[in-house]
Parts: C-alpha cells; sequence; structure tokens
C-alpha cells in the first residue's frame, strides 16, 4: 500500500477538498494504470466506509480536476458572477496569468479585460448568455481581445458552458484565434488594396475614353455624354444653346508637307488655343475626331456664339502656325459653324448636323471664316464672321 497524488488539491465545485486527505489510491502498479476510478479510496476524514453517492461524486470531481488541467486548451473556472475560481496550465502558459494574477474577486478581471466598456458589454452578454445556458446548456462562442500578461493584445475566442455535476460554475475555453484574425486582417487589407487599385485604374480609363489625350481636350465619348445633357437641361430649364464645330483648312496638305508628327503638333496647339478661349464654367470645348472640334455652349445666344466663334477663329490665326501649302493663308486656319438652338430643342444628331452644315457652308464660301445656321432652319445659313461682341446670354 502506498499513497500518491495524481492531481493537486484543489477547491471542488462543492467547496470541499477531498483529495487533501486522500491515501492510498492504489496498491499495484495496475491499479494505478488503471487511475483513479479504479484506486482503493478511503478518505479518513470520513472515517469508515464512504457512501456510494459521495464516491461517484468524489469520482467525478477527480475526472474533472485531471481533465481541467491537463486539457490541451486553455481554461478558467468562473463562479456565476463571473469570478475566476481556477486557472489551468494551459491558461498559465496563454495568458502569462496564475490564478493568483487574476483573482480579484471582481467579474470579468481587469488585468485581462482593461477596456471599461468591453468588461461592460462582457457582463451584459455573460448574464445573458448564462440565462440560455441554463435552459439549453449549448456551449456559446464568442471573440474578444484580451490583454496577455507581457502585454500583447490576443485575440480570443472564448466557449462558455456548463458541465454536468459542476452546479454553481461555468467553464471557460479559451482559443487563441490571434493568428488567425491577423492573417484574415491581411487578407482584407490586401483585397481592399487590390479593390482601391482597380477602381483607379477604371477610374483611370473612363477619363483616358473621356480625354483626348493629344489635344488635352474633352474626347468624342465626354462630348456626346455632355451634349445630350445639355440639350435635356435646356429642355427642363430653358434658355439658349449654342454648337460651334471647327475644322482646320487644308489639313491634309499640312500633313503632306510638314509630317504627321508635325500635324500631331499642330493639333496639340490647336487644343490650346481651344481650352484658352472658352474658359466658362460649363463650355466644353472637345475633339470631335481628326482636325474637326466642337465647342458646347450652355446658356449661350446666337450673337455671343458667333463672337466667340471670330475670336476663336482670330486666335489660330494670332498662333502664326506656318502653312506653306494652304490655299487661303500663309498660317494654319480654321473654318467654323456655329448653331443655337431654343425650346424646342433638337435630337443631338440633329444638332451636330446643323454645325455641320454651317461648316461645310464656311469651307464653300471661301475657309477661315464663321458661318451661321440656325438649328430650326432647314434651308438658310448665314455667314456672320464680322459680327460685334456683346454679353452672353444666361437664361
Ligand atoms: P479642308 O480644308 O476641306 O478641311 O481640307 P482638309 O485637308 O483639312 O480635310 P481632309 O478631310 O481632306 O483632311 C483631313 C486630314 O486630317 C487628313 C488626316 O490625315 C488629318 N488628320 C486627322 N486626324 C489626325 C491626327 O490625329 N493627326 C494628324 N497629324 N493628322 C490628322
Ligand atoms: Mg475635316
Ligand atoms: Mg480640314
Amino acid at each position: 500500500m502506498f499513497s500518491y497524488h495524481c492531481f493537486e488539491p484543489i477547491r471542488t465545485a462543492s467547496g470541499r477538498a477531498l483529495f487533501v486527505n486522500a491515501a492510498g489510491f492504489g496498491n499495484t502498479t495496475q491499479e494505478r494504470a488503471q487511475g483513479p476510478e479504479h484506486a482503493n479510496f478511503k478518505p479518513h476524514t470520513e472515517g469508515g466506509e464512504i457512501r456510494r453517492p459521495e464516491m461517484r461524486l468524489m469520482k467525478n470531481e477527480m475526472s474533472f480536476q485531471y481533465f481541467f488541467r491537463k486539457a490541451p486548451f486553455a481554461a478558467v473556472l468562473l463562479n456565476m458572477e463571473g469570478t475566476a475560481v481556477d486557472v489551468n496550465d494551459r491558461f498559465v502558459r496563454l495568458s502569462g496569468y496564475r490564478l493568483s494574477d487574476i483573482a480579484d474577486g471582481k467579474p470579468w478581471p481587469m488585468k485581462i479585460f482593461p477596456d471599461a466598456t468591453l468588461r461592460r458589454s462582457l457582463e451584459e452578454m455573460w448574464k445573458e448568455d448564462i440565462s440560455r445556458l441554463r435552459s439549453d446548456a449549448t456551449e456559446r462562442k464568442r471573440i474578444f481581445p484580451f490583454r496577455s500578461a507581457d502585454g500583447r493584445t490576443l485575440f480570443i475566442e472564448f466557449s462558455i458552458c456548463v458541465l454536468d455535476g459542476l452546479e454553481g460554475y461555468v467553464l471557460l475555453g479559451l482559443n487563441d484565434i490571434t493568428e488567425r484574425r491577423n492573417f484574415e486582417r491581411d487578407l482584407q487589407i490586401r483585397a481592399a488594396e487590390r479593390t482601391r487599385k482597380l477602381r483607379a485604374i477604371s477610374r483611370r480609363l473612363r477619363q483616358a475614353s473621356m480625354e483626348d489625350t493629344l489635344t488635352k481636350l474633352a474626347g468624342r465619348r465626354c462630348f456626346d455624354i455632355v451634349l445630350d445633357r445639355e440639350i435635356r437641361r435646356a429642355q427642363r430649364s430653358g434658355g439658349y444653346l449654342s454648337l460651334i464645330m471647327a475644322d482646320i483648312d487644308f489639313f491634309k496638305q499640312y500633313n503632306d508637307c510638314y509630317g504627321h508628327l508635325r500635324g500631331d503638333e499642330c493639333l496639340r496647339k490647336m487644343g490650346q488655343v481651344f481650352g484658352t478661349v472658352f474658359r466658362r464654367a460649363g463650355d466644353l470645348p472637345a475633339r470631335f475626331g481628326g482636325e474637326e472640334f466642337c465647342v458646347i455652349l450652355p446658356g449661350t445666344g446666337r450673337e455671343d456664339a458667333m463672337r466667340l466663334a471670330e475670336t476663336l477663329r482670330r486666335s489660330v490665326v494670332k498662333l502664326a502656325v506656318p502653312h506653306r501649302e494652304s490655299g487661303v493663308s500663309p498660317v494654319v486656319t480654321i473654318s467654323l459653324g456655329v448653331t443655337t438652338a431654343f425650346f424646342p430643342f433638337p435630337a443631338p444628331e440633329e444638332f451636330i448636323d446643323q454645325a455641320d452644315q454651317a461648316l461645310y457652308k464656311a469651307k464653300a464660301d471661301g475657309r477661315n471664316r464663321v458661318s451661321f445656321r440656325d438649328s430650326r432652319a432647314s434651308t438658310s445659313a448665314h455667314d456672320h464672321s464680322t459680327r460685334e461682341p456683346g454679353p452672353r446670354h444666361t437664361s
């Protein structure tokens, strides 16, 4: 006969220290190997024969104690108020805290959960969970940040469960998911970064299709969208809408004479002139295609549109880009067609066609001039290249 201590003494669920004076768990190696279930257990505190229910209780407590200590997960035993009454080896390893460090007699120890708001919500959830656990005894899981003894913030998945035979206590299992969480957060950050890059690329692509890269003016797509929008707006709120269409004179000859690259350079310069002349918010100079440009002029009547077209024509002449092969001038010139609409407004294609017809007339009349065509006129077209400047109408 010999005595041994398989387990450290603890305060049990029922509050008694049954193992403290226990002696003679076994007297053979075989019995020992079979574990405490088969021990020749004779606690001398009771003196004499042990009663069967008590024996069962002791066995339960021994099993629990063994399981609790050696469990392959961190665990804390709490009373119903959420106060720690015991911790196991894994918990000490995970958190760096021993029971004496965290058993401050209060629910949710300050050291582990220093954040007051978090502790309050923990307390509320605790009450809710406990009342549910009492009714259906299903395990509850929650994730909270947790401060370890060395100051690290760990993310712990807590499982709360009640165990049969341990009335008045709750087992809290702790699963360290910090690495998993960090990994998931990294993935999220990377996904967000990828989304941001993709958005930036698609924005740039959208802008690219909206802007003409050579002249830096609005591109054809942008022109179409804005013209459609401005016609609808004018249709709704009234007022004039004018459109200028400009085309470089004898540009084919320019390319033939100076080369395509110089041709591109000339188009770039045209873009700058358009950008300089049309500065008012709402005016939209755009490259319509090839060596043709358009300007949408919301709230602009015929007189002002003609004046602006003439200013543009003169600005191009002033630029003084030599053009040996031009049939009308020693420098690059443009011809312009202007049209103005008011209620009821034509469809965009019809409006463009009116401007195009005015431009055709300017070309036919000798180029380097401005021609006007009323948007509702079907036949008459007027050349107003010398019209005096006047105020622009805005309604
Ligand atoms: P008109 O006075 O009647 O307008 O004669 P034009 O020579 O200007 O007209 P045409 O339509 O015969 O020629 C237009 C020329 O514009 C032909 C084409 O090569 C040139 N062009 C169109 N787009 C570009 C471009 O992006 N770069 C260059 N360099 N040339 C272009
Ligand atoms: Mg052309
Ligand atoms: Mg041309």
